[in-house]
């Protein structure tokens, strides 16, 4: 079978080989006679899944002890409200750096919690670039500061994050978790949803400092309360098995690659393809991020007027590329390159660009 050239932003490609594994236990995991989905989740078998999704999490992303591994569900836009009310305690202020609408989102989520300040944005550039660290106001009663470190629609990236021992820094890595290798102790909170790097939706992850969670208050809603999940090891309902079964399947393909030092090398690989190719096309093809901002997971470019970026699109997809169409708030086109689309396929797609610039 062929497989598609999948572009898309999220849910988006997944590893063949976790495709395959699936399959092959789709109907009988592992000698049970019963489907992943048809087990218990406080069935051993589905335990053993949990520990080592949980595990293999904490050595690929080397999370040190003092932070809880957390599967939660309602995908990152539950945790734009949960960050805030769990950590915005009363008489301080989330502070916010805006880098595109999913920033905004958050900040309109905690603005209904509390006091909030927006400590930096760039949404008068049409989020074309990540503010500049020194750019950073934080507000004196600042209960931290919460940026997203990919922004998928606009196509930028944090190469470098902000440090202040005094506040915890929290980041939506919704879209570019286990993409490189990182120091967890720089952050204290980190949330994604699964479906672009880790598998599918369904399962949303958080990597929390222990330390922060007695901010809580415990008259929280239990299921939005992070103590419930680092209490109950994520079992104090039911998870969302197959999901955290696929994420296991994916880490366990991320370390057989060989873990983030040679997926974070494809990802570069494969994100100057695409880079040179709009900066070798003499301007047929623009990028929407500024150079220095420019995101390893998502390429966003436009062509010279709307006719263009539409014939293009659609030959694209009649030559098999599919999701490449930019988001309504930017235009023109997007390629996501996340962790399992293959370099081939980028290849393929800088092949094309080069072509149709070529004919017109
Ligand atoms: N943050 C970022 C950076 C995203 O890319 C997305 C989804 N594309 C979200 C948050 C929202 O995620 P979800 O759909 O899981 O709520």
């Amino acid at each position: 079978m062929k497989r598609a050239l999948n572009f898309y932003a999220g849910p988006a490609a997944l590893p063949l080989p976790v495709l395959k594994e699936a399959e092959k236990n789709w109907l009988n995991y592992n000698g049970s006679g019963m489907a992943v989905m048809e087990l218990s989740h406080r069935s051993k078998e589905y335990d053993a899944i949990h520990q080592k999704a949980q595990d293999l999490l904490r050595s690929v992303l080397s999370i040190p002890d003092s932070y809880e591994v957390l599967f939660l569900q309602g995908g990152a836009s539950l945790q734009f409200s949960m960050v805030p009310m769990n950590l915005l305690t009363s008489g301080k202020a989330g502070n916010y750096v805006l880098t595109g609408v999913w920033s905004e989102k958050a900040l309109q989520e905690a603005e209904k919690v509390g006091q909030v300040c927006v400590a930096a944005s760039s949404k008068e550039e049409n989020y074309r670039h990540i503010p500049k660290i020194n750019e950073i106001k934080l507000s004196e009663d600042a209960a931290y500061l919460h940026i997203t470190s990919n922004n998928t629609i606009y196509g930028t990236q944090w190469d470098h994050y902000p440090t202040n021992e005094a506040v915890p820094l929290i980041v939506d890595m919704s879209s570019d978790i286990m993409s490189k290798r990182l120091n967890i102790e720089n952050f204290d909170l980190i949330y994604a949803g699964a479906q672009k790097n880790l598998g599918p939706s369904g399962v949303t992850i958080a990597i929390i400092n222990k330390k922060l969670l007695s901010h809580s208050n415990p008259s929280l809603p239990t299921m939005l309360n992070y103590n419930t999940f680092a209490k109950h090891d994520s079992l104090y309902n039911t998870p969302p098995t197959l999901a955290i079964y696929l994420l296991k399947l994916v880490l366990e393909w991320a370390e057989q690659e060989g873990g983030l030092s040679v997926i974070e090398k494809r990802n570069e690989e494969k994100a100057k393809i695409l880079y040179n190719c709009i900066d070798e096309s003499e301007g047929f093809y623009k990028g929407h991020a500024e150079i220095d901002s420019r995101s390893k997971m998502n390429v966003t470019f436009t062509l010279k007027d709307e006719e263009t970026s539409k014939q293009f699109l659609q030959q694209a997809k009649e030559a098999g590329f599919i999701g490449l169409g930019g988001h309504r708030s930017v235009g023109g086109c997007r390629a996501s390159i996340y962790n399992a689309v293959p370099v081939e396929h980028v290849e393929q797609l800088a092949e094309f660009m080069k072509t149709f610039q070529y004919k017109y």
